[in-house]
């Protein structure tokens, strides 16, 4: 039996963090086994279902990479199919006709609110002959669930896990309108896309009994169910905006790598011994259920951002400068040139050892980009004003008569300079940085020379002097 997993979110909202990694782990799981990755939106609630919240969820995905396999299955279009399965239950005697009204049931749970009984459908036209049914009134369909014994789900993560059936009521399957229930679509979805396992968030546990009591209804094999733990936040508490449980799209402006997010997403909920960072295809080659831990995880910012200042170092710089790219261009206010972008080439190596995010990184690197004169922040601007001033100006005729713009040479005549003044180096270090870069604080100065090249350099330096 090849393995076929799916990922079903509902399109309501974005891709959150919590979804992204139920996504993750369908995907791995399917990788690994050499099976199929599916994706199905449930879009059977109408009113609440929206085409942006669909096409956020597939971007995020396809930014994580978490591909799916095949065209996307929209539930809502499938709702002829439910319907036919809730019918020829009805057919077989596996399920009924119920009549009760609305104001009905409402009296019925009121009474058993009253009497302190737990509310549940008293069967009431379980074995009631439909000819008794009242005339004008369109029925739901409702399963005929056992109503001894006990349903069990064996469950990967949460291990077994039993319900008496006496506290399980007969379910809707097709509502009095013909329209299926979650419950019913779900089990018809799994069924019909031949799922051998779910993986999602053990908010789902409670229904997974009475859908397996549907499976049973049905005949049809019960995939093996994985329960996970949803995501807290650092305090604890059930993760929410304000812990950061935005869309896949927030952190990907933030300046997250998306082979980051998926390490992080990998590691809250799972592990490998003390593995923390797990490449993607690693990931594939490592993941299974038993090391989904059963306790709540907590989402961890700063530990995100670390991965991602990992992923960073390790991205190459072809690749970097091509997603930075649209970021500088922002910052710039236009387009790269050749010219620029070969710069900014140039300057990854030394720039993404000081970034931990893209954001960050493309602030770090927008200077090189600036337009002369540059703009000096107000400590650049103090220093040059003072007593860096002097130092910077001698210096600057040493390096224009200088043939080899290299780092190592331009360092050493900075320190031979400094030397023969009886400066400390960083007395011009300093002020050559603030005239370079505008700012105080940079990757190392000389490094920044070679990468701007002699005439910009030189040019940025006449500007201040
Ligand atoms: N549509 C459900 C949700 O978004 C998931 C159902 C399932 O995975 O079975 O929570």
């Amino acid at each position: 039996m090849s393995v076929v997993t799916r990922f079903a979110p509902s399109p309501t909202g974005f891709l959150h963090i919590g979804g992204a990694r139920t996504a993750l782990f369908n995907y791995l799981y399917a990788k690994r086994h050499g099976g199929k990755f599916l994706l199905r939106i449930e879009d059977t609630d109408r009113a609440r279902s929206t085409q942006a919240a669909v096409d956020a969820i597939i971007d995020g995905l396809s930014w994580l990479g978490l591909e799916w396999d095949g065209e996307p299955i929209y539930q809502f279009a499938r709702a002829e199919r439910h319907a036919e399965v809730a019918r020829k239950l009805l057919a077989e005697g596996k399920a009924y006709y119920c009549y009760a009204s609305p104001e009905e049931l409402d009296a019925m749970r009121a009474e058993q609110k009253a009497n302190g009984l737990p509310m549940r459908y008293d069967g009431r036209w379980r074995d009631r002959d439909p000819s008794e049914a009242p005339a004008g009134v369109p029925p739901v369909i409702r399963l005929k669930a056992p109503k001894d014994g006990e349903t069990t789900v064996q469950d990967s993560v949460q291990g077994t896990v039993t319900v008496a059936n006496t506290q399980l009521d007969d379910m809707v399957l097709l509502r009095a309108d013909g329209t299926p229930t979650y419950m019913l679509a779900v089990v018809v979805d799994d069924h019909d896309m031949a799922v051998t396992h779910v993986i999602r968030g053990d908010d789902h546990l409670t229904n997974t009994f009475r859908q397996i009591q549907l499976y049973n209804a049905c005949g049809w094999d019960v995939p093996n169910f994985s329960h996970i733990p949803l995501i807290h936040g650092p305090d604890g508490a059930k993760l929410s905006k304000r812990h950061g449980a935005l869309g896949a799209d927030a952190y990907r402006d933030m300046g997250f790598l998306p082979e980051a997010l998926c390490n992080y997403l990998l590691r809250l909920g799972w592990g490998h011994g003390d593995d923390e960072i797990i490449p993607m295809a690693q990931a594939i080659e490592w993941f299974d259920l038993d090391g989904i831990g059963r306790s709540p995880s907590r989402f961890d910012v700063a530990k995100l951002t670390n991965l991602n200042g990992h992923y960073l170092r390790e991205a190459s710089d072809d690749h970097l400068a091509a997603i930075l790219a649209p970021r500088l261009a922002d910052l710039v206010g236009a387009p790269l040139g050749d010219e620029q972008a070969a710069m900014v080439k140039r300057a990854l190596p030394g720039l993404k050892e000081r970034a931990k995010t893209l954001v960050e990184l493309a602030e770090n690197a927008v200077f090189y980009l600036k337009a002369r004169p540059l703009t000096l922040d107000d400590k650049a601007a103090k220093l040059l004003a003072e007593d860096g001033r002097a130092p910077l100006s001698s210096f600057a005729q040493i390096l224009a008569a200088l043939p080899d713009w290299r780092q190592e040479t331009l360092e050493e005549e900075a320190r031979k300079f400094a030397e023969s003044h009886d400066l400390k180096l960083g007395k011009l270090a300093q002020p050559l940085r603030a005239a370079l870069t505008g700012s105080t604080v940079s990757p190392p100065i000389f490094e920044v020379m070679e990468i701007l090249g002699r005439e910009e350099s030189l040019g940025r330096i006449n500007d201040v002097l």
